[in-house]
């Protein structure tokens, strides 16, 4: 039988209580094996707590453990589940990806909108398919939800009630479960499995909107070691000396701080075009960097990583603006959906 570890970081799928009372995390393991014992037809599973959070409290330092952990016990295993809440599920994706490179099994993360022991439970299926992913699915540090399977550095919860929570507007699914499952061959990465987990926190994630008073971002900047800008659409953000909001002070003392600028777009399709109007070409005349279309959550793990391991300005700035776990869509290069590959008949 292939084996597969299944690491439990908390999560709704966990919870127990509700309505009238606050769902909080419980004895997942016990209601697995009473609600899914199918689960261990499908491969000798074994079960081990790292955390029973709520999702909320997920930390880059729990991150990094959570890579660690993964790095030492992978090698014993066919691949890995990791249960995690829905709601920072696509940030420990992305930051796992990072800091796994050469990853040559698959880690296939999950979660649920409703607890396991619910009637109602998307959990079951989620469980199930899963694991099937991590027996059949591509190499890489993916997320399973609702029949899909995604690659976990370009996802984003985009809905609160309903099953299918997740989504990867920039790039095709890796995988679709549903009568059949069918996989996508997904990354093939050179290089040794690695443990990079090193990140800098020290990060901050700025938001532009109307009204934005560039004196807070600015007041942080002594505080901070990277700034993400999710600027509007193509890179956009206000510029006018005369309106009293430009943000290019920012980007100006950000440079001279050696504090890295990375831009990403508000937008959920496509990505940043920082040539495209007078906006992204001062930027970038002041030294910031392209996010492409990375999402938000990409792009934080990847500041953090890559202020953790390149002092060098240059260094580290070719590690961020170039694809190296799948994150980013390369200039010039074309996502359309490619068709996904059958795999062998799922159960
Ligand atoms: N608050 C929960 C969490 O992220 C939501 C969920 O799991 O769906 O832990």
């Amino acid at each position: 039988m292939p084996r597969i570890l299944l690491l439990h970081t908390g999560g709704t799928l966990g919870m127990a209580g509700g309505r009238p009372s606050a769902l909080r995390p419980a004895a997942f393991f016990k209601t697995l094996k009473s609600r899914c014992p199918e689960l261990f037809q499908l491969a000798d599973i074994e079960l081990e707590l790292f955390s029973n959070l709520d999702s909320s409290e997920m930390q880059p330092e729990l991150w990094s453990r959570l890579a660690a952990h993964l790095h030492r016990r992978l090698p014993e295993f066919d691949g890995a589940v990791v249960t995690h809440g829905t709601d920072t599920l696509a940030h420990t994706a992305s930051a796992l990806s990072f800091m796994l490179p050469g990853l040559p099994k698959p880690v296939v993360m999950t979660g649920a909108q409703r607890p396991l022991g619910e009637i109602r439970s998307d959990a079951r299926l989620n469980l199930i398919d899963a694991v099937l992913s991590a027996l059949q699915g591509p190499p890489e540090v993916s997320i399973c939800f609702d029949s899909h399977l995604y690659r976990g550095n370009r996802t984003r919860k985009v809905k609160v009630a309903e099953y299918d929570a997740f989504d990867s507007p920039n790039f095709p699914r890796l995988g679709t479960l549903g009568v059949e499952a069918t996989f996508a061959p997904g990354l093939r990465q050179k290089g040794p499995f690695r443990l990079r987990e090193r990140l800098e926190s020290r990060v901050f994630l700025l938001k532009v909107y109307p009204g934005l008073d560039p004196a807070l971002p600015l007041a942080l900047l002594p505080h901070v070691r990277g700034l993400v800008v999710e600027a509007y659409g193509a890179g956009n953000f206000p510029i006018a000396p005369d309106l009293g909001r430009s943000l290019l002070p920012l980007f100006r003392q950000a440079r001279e701080r050696d504090v890295p600028v990375l831009v990403v777009t508000q937008a959920h399709h496509n990505g940043v075009d920082l040539s495209l109007y007078e906006a992204g070409a001062a930027a970038l005349a002041e030294g910031a960097l392209s996010g492409g279309d990375m999402t938000p959550a990409a792009a934080l793990a990847k500041l953090m990583h890559g202020l953790a391991y390149y002092p060098d300005r240059v260094a580290r700035a070719r590690y961020i603006e170039t694809a190296s776990v799948g994150e980013m869509t390369e200039p010039g290069t074309n996502v359309q959906p490619s068709p996904v590959k059958k795999s062998k008949r799922a159960r």
